[in-house]
Order: structure tokens, then C-alpha cells, then sequence
């Protein structure tokens, strides 16, 4: 069931409870200001994703609120994160959910990295 991401930030959300300890992920990447774990459903070989420490809904949400310093921090933690995996030369995807139409499901931004292989179309209908 998508989110709305106009409400306010819920912290009984799957990703507030792994950023406080009190789910279990597979992390792959942490620093201040981001964690970035293995997608528990994996949609390629290569599904990583990376969600800010702080308390924002969505992308919208965060480029609004986020400071300068965490927006620098976050985009850098991606963007570290698929370089440490070797992505860079083969190339990979980034993907953000906002909404509704989007089907975002899980009310904390989170960027997905794909990467693997061949990652077709960018949608399908
Ligand atoms: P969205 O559709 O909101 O952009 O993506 C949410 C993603 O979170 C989905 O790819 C889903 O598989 C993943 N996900 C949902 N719950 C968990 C969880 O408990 N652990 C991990 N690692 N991923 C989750």
C-alpha cells in the first residue's frame, strides 16, 4: 500500500526501526549521516538501498528540510557506496519513490542502487 508522503514523519516506519537497532538489516555501507543495506527482496543482482539518518519522508520532504551539510552527506554516501561496490565501470541505476504513483511503501527516503547486469527498460508497462 503506497504511502502519503504529505503526513508527517512516523517513526514506527521498517527503516526508523533498523536506523535505531531495533530491526535487523544487511548493512553494506555507514556513516553520519546515511546507512545503506541490501534490499530484504531483491529486484536485481545488485539491490542496494540507502536511506539518511534523519527523519524525512521522502525525497520531496528531505530536499525541503535536510540541511546543506546532511543533502552533501547523503548524496556522497550513494554515491560512495556504489563506487566501493564496483559499480561505476559497468554502470547502475538510482532510484527514489515519492507517493503514490510511485508505489513508495516505506514512509523513510530510501534510494534504491540497482546493478548486476543489463537493467532494461527504465519502466515497463
Ligand atoms: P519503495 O517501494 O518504498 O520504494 O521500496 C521499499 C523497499 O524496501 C522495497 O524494495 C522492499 O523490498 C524493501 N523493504 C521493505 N521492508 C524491508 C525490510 O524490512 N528490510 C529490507 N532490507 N528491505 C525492506
Amino acid at each position: 500500500m503506497p504511502i502519503d508522503p504529505t503526513l508527517p514523519y512516523d517513526d514506527t516506519n521498517i527503516f526508523a526501526r533498523i536506523l535505531r537497532g531495533e530491526m535487523p538489516c544487511s548493512k553494506v555501507y555507514e556513516d553520519e549521516h546515511a546507512l545503506a543495506f541490501n534490499d530484504i527482496f531483491p529486484q536485481a543482482p545488485t539491490h542496494v538501498l540507502v536511506i539518511p539518518k534523519g527523519r524525512y519522508v521522502s525525497w520531496d520532504d528531505f530536499s525541503e528540510r535536510a540541511s546543506a551539510e546532511e543533502i552533501a552527506g547523503f548524496v556522497r554516501a550513494v554515491a560512495k557506496v556504489a563506487r566501493d561496490k564496483g559499480l561505476v565501470a559497468d554502470g547502475y541505476r538510482l532510484l527514489a519513490n515519492v507517493g503514490q504513483h510511485s508505489g513508495q511503501e516505506v514512509a523513510h527516503l530510501h534510494v534504491h542502487i540497482f546493478a548486476g547486469g543489463p537493467l532494461g527498460p527504465m519502466l515497463s508497462r
